[in-house]
């Protein structure tokens, strides 16, 4: 009894019982209530010689077997003979069937009757069902106790080729309803190997009646845990039914065979597959084998059915309503302000830019807002966050949205979240002896500064020789001062003022808004020839610190991670006189190429940019380059490069007066055109006369540390002319008269210059200081006299 399904059959699909695919628990429960087909044949009386063998069908089509006339069939009798007879040859449906009967005996072991009836297997054919019904064979005590002994014999080992895709599915109910129940027992009968697993009783049929067939399993065998491991045969065993009945039915519509692996050619316990089929007999009638419906089952079945009605999920009704919060994400913002009020901490004002780049947030969102809400959003006292509205945002005071403020309308339609940083800078008056003009923003501050003016240099974030105390209390600023940083003293400073990400001129201490411009190159640090590279300009540290190299792109995250409102562009400043026009040519490509590398496409550039424009001594590059690099879209103003004509240098005016005409000519006159470098009193108004706005305080301190303090004539700057007190010079020792007479700084307030000559000559630190001040002091006077002297110039 060894049913076998084509493992790709295509056997019609009964219909599925509803359950799903959860096999293997509904096996477990029921597998014996479901069908499955047996093969019958095997256990006949057909002479084995003439048993025979269909012919391998290659694609296990089973087609040659039409079962129609089985539905004919009635009284099955279990166990039938079947004679067979040259008429069964002649009806081979398709000429496929070849007659080689001996090796169906060879093809597998599991069809049992090949080794114990001799007398002939059974070969159903569909033919002449009339004579089958009448050969029934009785089955008498003999008969059946061959059966039983064939069955209690069985040895069933996985079977070879295809069909090990069914075993090693396990238990697995194969997707067909009919459940094999040799499959499921196959643990059971392995582990029992030549023992008896059960009983098959066939009680022959009755009148009118079919023949009944049950088996009986052995209640120790199954209860006898699974040896192949399988844990759902285990907890099955429990439940699983000893006796089965079995239930037999026609095969009406479907043509089922059986397949064995052909192993014609090898020895038949070789356990190979040969991939090849044989049909080893037909399925002619369908037992299903279903559990007797005792007690037990019936109990099995209610427990079952009481499983699968009950519901997944199920309502509960609750006594009294729970309190559920909606939930809230906390933001890391409000964290910290709960911590601040926790600690008792008073709302820290934040910096200015930042304050205002929240507000300029908030008005992305809403284009009006309550003071009250901008104070709450920016968590910033009222007092701070009005002072920044009143310089970016109109109070309305009038319907529809009285008492809210709104952006200014040239901030509407910035897209940034910060206000644009720029330089403004407006040309009032413009004179044969200079323009006048106005500074009324630094990158993102506003002051008010009048031009021409000079920023203030500072190294590493101070003015040199005071400290910031120093420079408030003594130092008589008369303008806002825009701070010029030359990035030597911070350079190698670089990567922690990253990591301080504040910026420098917090990292440096110095004032709380101040404007401060980053320059590459420090003009009182002096940069030898011949360094330059093609992508990278070398300068000096100064204080024998060496040479170091930045390009464009390093140069970009500098001003970047420094945080200030403006920055000097790279220029190539080497270009000595005596240059070939190649080597000209080349800086200024070079230049070009740095310029373009610091405004790549996408690339943030945080700061106003005034653009360096060199070109040496030759008129026609300067204005090549002022061609090439000032008209580009984010130059707010430029820087001139110009330290051939350094103080201190021998300078050929002409030549300079020419050199800055070509330059200026092709670049809008509003844009401020800033010349860093000592220049002297002299050259600085000469300077402004060609159009220059801004200069720097680096003479002022070149003079200090050279130990001089130097003085404007009285009638400046009609005649350039200044006065010079040099402390090395040994005529100062007893000089006990006032620095200058009439200066109202506090040098020369307080100290004579035989005190000023002492400290000098000890290099007393305090003798820097008071020079510092008063050099810084005389050079800003200057340029208030030379606006002066502008303002009563007729306008041109
Ligand atoms: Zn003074």
């Amino acid at each position: 009894m060894t049913p076998r399904r084509n493992s790709d059959s295509n056997i019609p699909e009964p219909t599925q019982n509803g359950m799903g695919n959860d096999d293997l628990r509904q096996y477990e429960i029921d597998g014996w209530r479901v069908g499955y087909a047996v093969q019958i044949q095997g256990i006949g009386f057909v002479p084995v010689g003439n048993a025979r063998r269909v012919g391998d069908d290659e694609d296990g089509n089973l087609s040659p077997f039409v079962s129609d006339e089985d539905s004919d069939d009635c009284g099955y009798a279990g166990y039938q003979s079947i004679p067979s007879g040259p008429d069964n040859e002649e009806e081979t449906l398709n000429g496929e069937i070849d007659e080689t009967g001996e090796q169906e005996q060879e093809a597998n072991g599991e069809i049992e009757e090949n080794e114990t009836k001799p007398d002939g297997a059974v070969v159903q054919t569909d033919e002449k069902p009339a004579e089958l019904h009448k050969k029934d064979i009785e089955l008498n005590d003999e008969k059946v106790s061959i059966i039983r002994q064939a069955m209690g014999g069985l040895n069933l080992p996985p079977p070879p080729g295809k069909m090990s895709k069914l075993n090693s599915s396990g238990l697995k109910r194969p997707s067909n309803d009919f459940v094999d129940i040799e499959m499921a027992r196959r643990e059971h009968w392995e582990s029992n190997t030549g023992s008896e697993i059960g009983r098959l009783v066939v009680n022959p049929p009755e009148k009118g009646k079919a023949s009944q067939v049950s088996f009986i399993s052995k209640p120790s065998t199954q209860n006898q845990p699974s040896s192949s491991g399988s844990s759902s045969s285990a907890s099955a065993s429990k439940s699983i039914p000893e006796e089965h009945t079995f239930i037999i039915h026609d095969l009406a519509n479907q043509t089922m065979a059986v397949l064995v692996e052909d192993k014609t050619v090898l020895k038949e316990d070789y356990n190979i597959a040969t991939g090849n089929l044989a049909v080893e007999g037909k399925i002619v009638k369908r037992a299903e084998c279903r559990p007797l419906a005792n007690q037990n089952y019936m109990k099995m079945k209610v427990d079952q059915m009481l499983r699968n009605t009950k519901p997944k999920q199920q309502v509960i009704k609750l006594d009294r309503a729970e309190n559920k919060f909606k939930p809230k994400s906390v933001h890391e913002e409000d964290l910290a302000r709960l911590k601040q009020k926790k600690e008792g901490a008073k709302t820290v004002r934040a910096d200015r830019d930042v304050l205002m780049n929240a507000l300029f947030k908030a008005f992305e969102k809403h284009q009006y807002y309550r003071l009250q809400d901008l104070q709450m959003l920016t968590n910033q006292p009222a007092n701070y966050v009005k002072e920044i509205l009143q310089m970016i945002a109109v109070y309305n005071s009038a319907p529809p949205h009285k008492s809210m403020w709104e952006l200014k309308p040239e901030y509407r339609n910035y897209t940034l979240t910060r206000i644009r940083s720029m330089v403004k800078h407006a040309v009032e008056k413009k004179t044969a002896l200079g323009r006048l003009g106005k500074i009324t923003q630094w990158g993102v501050k506003q002051l008010e500064h009048a031009t021409p003016s000079c920023m203030m240099y500072t190294r590493a974030g101070h003015i040199p020789h005071l400290t910031w105390d120093v420079a408030e209390k003594w130092l008589d600023l008369k303008q806002t001062p825009i701070y010029q940083f030359p990035i030597q003293s911070i350079f190698e400073s670089r990567e922690i003022i990253k990591k301080y990400n504040k910026g420098l001129p917090s990292f440096c201490g110095m004032p709380k808004d101040a404007s401060v411009h980053l320059c590459v190159l420090d003009p009182l640090i002096e940069n030898n020839s011949g360094y330059n590279e093609t992508t990278c300009i070398a300068f000096w540290l100064g204080d024998g610190a060496g040479k170091r190299t930045i390009n464009a792109q390093n140069y970009r995250n500098l001003v970047n991670i420094s945080g200030c409102d403006s920055f000097d562009t790279l220029v190539d400043y080497d270009i000595p006189r005596d240059s070939t026009q190649k080597k000209f040519s080349k800086a200024m490509d070079r230049k070009q190429c740095f310029t373009m590398q610091m405004f790549e496409q996408d690339a943030e550039v945080k700061g106003s940019a005034l653009i360096s424009l060199g070109g040496g001594p030759n008129a026609y590059f300067r204005r090549r380059c002022a061609v090439d690099n000032g008209l580009k879209e984010r130059c707010e103003g430029f820087s001139l490069e110009l330290h051939d004509y350094f103080y201190g240098n021998e300078i050929d005016k002409v030549e300079l007066k020419k050199i800055l005409e070509e330059t200026f000519a092709p670049l809008p006159p509003s844009k401020i055109r800033f010349a860093p470098g000592p220049f002297d009193p002299s050259m600085v108004f000469f300077l402004v006369q060609q159009g220059i706005d801004l200069f720097d305080s680096t003479f002022a301190i070149k003079m200090a540390e050279e130990a001089k303090a130097f003085k404007l004539v009285d009638d400046y700057p009609h005649s350039d002319a200044f006065d010079l007190v040099d402390f090395h010079e040994a005529k100062y020792t007893d000089k006990m008269t006032p620095l200058f007479d009439g200066c109202p700084c506090y040098a020369c307030q307080n100290y004579t210059r035989a005190y000023l000559h002492h400290l000098t000559n000890t290099k007393e630190m305090l003798g820097m200081i008071l020079l510092t001040i008063h050099n810084l002091t005389e050079y800003q006077k200057m340029f208030e006299l030379i606006r002066q002297k502008i303002s009563n110039e007729p306008e041109l």
